[in-house]
């Protein structure tokens, strides 16, 4: 639990605000997250980190010369936003490009790429690089689902070792590429985390016992093992990370492997040390040579009682970036050469304001019927936001359950943002799909997270097909539900059956069709639309979940309703009292 907090919404930006207070000669604030103090030199790739807030030093402490040039940070266990992402790559990007890396996780994933589509329309090169250590979190033969834990260090010290040494963009995502290949852990949890704020936590490990396989968000082991000792931990690690080498190490003998032991919040360095003194010895009389250890911590979940460790396969090359010289916040190694750190040059200030204002708000004015419309989108944002608001606990619980235990508050701030940018002011004269579109933004840029993306994307992609010319009839708003689901499938690659919300958008919006093209009115179709899509979202508790954070958990998820599935619902149910309502006002009046 957080002792020391105010407002628990603002507890990520005021943990960012200090953090950057704390260590001003070696940051600074960009839009969206944290960049080096100096620039990125001409010539050199840009290397840009990021994930949700909650994982300290993740993200925003490995900034620095032979670290990462920028961090984009998400509120509190929620991936930052593709706005943020890309105005963190805008700012230290040099003409040669940017290579975005960061941990597997679904929400993550498409916030990047979103953010990378728009710096590649830019113009700016971009290269992704998606760390997936966690040998627990998916088998050998689909590695590239596994999750990223702590070795999003070696990762992110091989790729600026690369850029720093002035390989191209694509020399750069090789040896990232390579460096995550050969970088495999385990973690193990005593305890759960609890959210700031939060009166639970979000998982609880049994007395005497320890959840092998953890997340570094909380989520819950995938296995329930009795606690062993220290050494038997120790040497548990070492068996089953030797047994999961890299295919190109054959033989564990006389191979170099960087050690990184990590505490996930609640572990003492002394208890780390005791387990490192095994590690240590169990590795050595593998034929092991340890390079360069490091016990601490690196990628934490609050305060969760846990450890993981990571084994890192060294080459010649991989070797010399690890050994390589870093100065951030929190991780510092070797002396950083001066002239190296004075190459970033320090930004004018001309370009320190650029980079901080605002995008302009551009309203496109709408037709009168579109404007009167708008009024109607604001009332059901206004729904949305208030039952979002309620529900926030519930659905956090339910994702806890299988999944990091956001949703509740994700949904709370994306349609919170959502219903406020759609009242701006400057919006007063839209059409009801520019402000539609806005408050899909808003909602994406707030609420983080994969349901975040997803609903921000849906949103924008509804105003867009409904525009600002007329007020949308019934066949009109079936379409727009219809491109919103499109856009959402297209984005997040979920079919009907993964346990995700489109198991309840899907229906939705082939019931919405369905119910107005055999004449019901629009309010009366979206009614029995909603009650289609709770159905639906109900039964998703017998479903096995195959993607997103609740994959790993598949058993424990089975008879729990997808979290994601139940808001999407809700909010439906919510939309659809505001357009009974619409109807009943509009017969009073005539
Ligand atoms: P995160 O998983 O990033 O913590 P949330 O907790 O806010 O995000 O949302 C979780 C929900 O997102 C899931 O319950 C599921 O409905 C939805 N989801 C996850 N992955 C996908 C996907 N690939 N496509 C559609 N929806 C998804
Ligand atoms: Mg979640």
């Amino acid at each position: 639990m957080s002792y020391v907090i105010n407002d628990p919404t603002d507890f990520a930006e005021e943990a960012a605000a200090g953090f950057v207070a704390a260590h001003r000669s070696l940051v600074r604030r960009v839009p969206g997250g944290v960049a080096r103090a100096g620039a990125t030199p001409a010539g050199q790739v840009a290397v840009v980190i990021g994930g949700g807030s909650g994982h300290y030093p993740a993200f925003a402490g490995l900034v620095g010369p032979g670290l990462a040039h920028g961090a984009a940070m998400g509120d509190v266990f929620a991936s930052p936003s593709a706005h943020r992402v890309h105005g963190v790559a805008r700012a230290v990007a040099s003409d040669a490009g940017v290579l975005l890396s960061y941990g597997n996780y679904a929400g993550d994933v498409l916030n990047f790429d979103a953010a990378e589509a728009q710096l590649h329309a830019e113009g700016i090169p971009c290269r992704t690089v998606r760390v997936t250590d966690d040998i627990f979190s998916a088998g050998r033969e689909e590695r590239e689902k596994r999750r990223g834990i702590a070795g999003d260090l070696t990762v992110f010290r091989a790729a600026s070792w690369a850029a720093e040494a002035g390989h191209d963009l694509d020399g750069v995502f090789d040896l990232a590429s390579h460096a995550n290949e050969r970088t495999r852990s385990l973690g193990v949890a005593f305890s759960g985390c609890t959210l700031p704020g939060a009166g639970e936590p979000l998982f609880t490990v049994p007395a005497g016992q320890m959840g092998v396989g953890m997340g570094i968000h909380g989520e819950p082991g995938i296995d329930i093992r009795p606690r062993p000792s220290a050494d038997e931990l120790g040497r548990m690690f070492v068996a089953e990370l030797l047994a999961e080498r890299p295919d190109d190490v054959p033989d564990a003998r006389g191979a170099r492997v960087a050690v990184v032991l990590n505490g996930l919040g609640a572990v003492k360095s002394e208890e780390l040390f005791v387990i490192y003194g095994t590690v240590a010895r169990e590795l050595e009389a593998a034929g092991v040579v340890i390079v360069d250890p490091e016990v601490g911590e690196y990628a934490t979940s609050f305060e969760m009682a846990g450890v993981s460790l990571t084994l890192f396969w060294l080459d010649d090359e991989l070797e010399r970036a690890w050994s390589s010289p870093a100065y951030a916040p929190a991780y510092r190694k070797g002396v950083v050469d001066a002239a190296a750190a004075a190459a970033t040059e320090a930004l004018d200030a001309d370009t320190a304001e650029a980079l901080d204002e605002d995008e302009p708000l551009i309203v496109a004015a709408g037709s009168e019927a579109s404007i009167a419309a708008a009024g109607t989108v604001r009332r059901i944002l206004d729904a949305l936001r208030e039952t979002l608001d309620a529900e926030a606990d519930a659905l956090g619980r339910l994702d806890a359950i299988a999944g990091d235990g956001d949703h509740g508050i994700g949904m709370q701030r994306g349609s919170r943002a959502a219903a406020a940018a759609a009242g701006h002011g400057q919006l007063a004269i839209a059409g009801a799909g520019t402000v539609l579109a806005r408050a899909g933004d808003a909602w994406a840029d707030q609420g983080g997270g994969t349901s975040g993306a997803l609903w921000g994307a849906g949103l924008r992609a509804a105003g867009l097909r409904i525009g600002d010319a007329e007020a949308p009839d019934a066949s009109a708003v079936a379409a727009a539900v219809d491109a919103a689901r499109a856009v959402v499938q297209s984005a997040g690659k979920a079919e009907p059956g993964d346990k995700t919300l489109v198991d309840a958008l899907v229906p939705f919006a082939e019931s919405l069709r369905r119910r107005i093209d055999a004449g019901e009115t629009l309010a009366a179709a979206w009614d029995g639309a909603a009650q289609d899509a709770q159905t639906a979202a109900d039964a998703t508790a017998l479903l096995v979940p195959r993607l997103g954070r609740a994959r790993p958990h598949a058993a424990k998820s089975v008879g729990t309703p997808d979290p994601g599935a139940i808001s999407f619902a809700l909010a439906m149910n919510a939309a659809a009292r505001v357009l009974a309502a619409r109807v009943l006002a509009d017969k009073e009046e005539t």
